[in-house]
């Protein structure tokens, strides 16, 4: 059978709400972007809501979801995520947080949750907590990007059912995690015998010594949000029978695609911000696409605009993912299957996720091109593929792509 590579092109936070300084129009409606039009043009196209409809979506559950995993079963969190997105290979029964490096005074009092958005020396500061042991429990400890940070507690009988020990405002003082239920005693323990020994060792770290010489706040203590235990994934490599990879410039998404069993494709000038090289991104998806049979890019910059109210900026965004899709476009090969979506709505009136559904086309050699000429919003709503939900797309995608087994005789 003519099998076919899949294409999944995942525009993070793209989907928006009218706004009336755009004569009632979406970002992606007011910008001019022949390219996406054209698969639209020459695709068949839906909506699609990526958890069910009216749930306002994060990018990790929606990213599950559209991968083909039920969010509500696997979902444990954002930490352990973002722990996979650093290259922290999880082991089942780890406890992942997400922290930040932030400064404190001598009486635990947070004075700056980001440590002045720390840019240097975090890796030093995360290679001095990394490996501690406290008790039977260890500690993976990797900086992230700026002041972001994860701890890893690896160890018997630990549970994610723990409080936060960030306080999240400054002027308060660390608290301590406590256990949420019966199960996280040991984990709250541990956790508090972590916050202190790291407070020990960073506030006399030599990165320390040279910041508050500078008169810049000093990473000298970290805070733990977030407790999630790794989630069980079937890996998609069984699961659909695909060798799969991925390409974000986000450590979250990274974390994403490892944990579905996909490989991680790292592109010089994929930044996740908004100087992010999006041809780049398209150049290395084509090469990936020469070895495996799923390929998943995420471009981030519109959620950021949307986070940030700047709908402008969104609609220059897009013009310059529609300069991808060109790119695309024009080098693609014949026997792959394309779909172009989002996974969730970030409006610009809103700063935040919603819950409105994002537009989908899929395009390739033989699809049932409707009538929907345009990729936005309102024009897809047209369109033959009606409202999918986030976990009918890879059905959808492997039928396009003759990849589905028969059910029944
Ligand atoms: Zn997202
Ligand atoms: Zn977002």
């Amino acid at each position: 059978m003519d099998r076919r590579r899949i294409l999944l092109i995942i525009f993070d936070g793209l989907g928006d709400r009218p706004i009336t300084e755009l004569g009632h129009k979406t970002p992606l409606e007011a910008a001019p972007k022949p390219n996406l039009d054209w698969f639209a043009a020459n695709g068949t196209n839906g909506l699609l809501d990526p958890i069910a409809p009216g749930v306002t979506a994060g990018s990790d559950t929606s990213h599950l979801a559209l991968f083909g995993y039920d969010p509500v079963e696997t979902y444990t969190g954002r930490g352990p995520f973002e722990a996979a997105g650093v290259g922290l290979a999880l082991q089942k029964g780890d406890i992942a947080f997400r922290c930040n490096f932030a400064s404190v005074d001598e009486n635990l009092v947070l004075t700056d949750r980001r440590a002045g958005r720390i840019k240097e020396g975090t890796a030093e500061l995360a290679r001095a907590l990394d490996g501690m042991r406290l008790g039977r429990v260890r500690v993976l400890f990797r900086e992230g990007t700026e002041h972001r940070a994860v701890l890893v507690l690896r160890g018997k009988g630990l549970s994610a059912d723990v409080s936060d020990t960030d306080p999240h405002e400054e002027g308060q003082k660390i608290p301590d995690a406590k256990p949420t239920n019966g199960k996280g005693k040991n984990t709250a323990k541990a956790l508090n015998a972590f916050t202190r020994r790291a407070y020990e060792i960073l506030k006399d770290h030599p990165v320390n010594k040279a910041r508050t010489e500078k008169g810049l706040p000093p990473a000298n203590m970290v805070v733990c949000r977030g407790g999630g235990v790794a989630p069980d994934l079937e890996p998609v490599t069984e699961r659909y029978g695909l060798k799969a990879a991925g390409i974000a410039g986000v450590a979250l998404i990274k974390g994403m695609f490892r944990s579905a069993g996909m490989d991680v494709i790292e592109v010089k000038g994929a930044t996740g911000g908004l100087d992010t090289d999006m041809v780049a991104k398209a150049e290395a998806a084509l090469m990936a696409l020469t070895t495996y049979d799923l390929v998943v890019v995420n471009v981030k910059a519109a959620d950021l605009c949307g986070h940030d109210g700047h709908a402008s900026e969104k609609i220059k965004v897009i013009e310059r993912m529609d300069q991808m899709m060109g790119h695309l476009k024009a080098h693609l090969p014949q026997d792959v299957v394309v779909a172009i979506t989002a996974d969730h709505s970030t409006p610009c009136g809103l700063k935040d996720h919603s819950g409105d559904p994002v537009p989908l086309t899929v395009f390739g050699n033989d699809v049932r091109v409707d009538e929907v000429p345009h990729f936005d919003e309102r024009s897809v709503a047209r369109g033959s593929l009606g409202r999918l939900r986030g976990r009918d797309l890879m059905p959808v995608l492997l039928s396009q792509a003759n990849r589905t087994e028969k059910f029944g005789a």
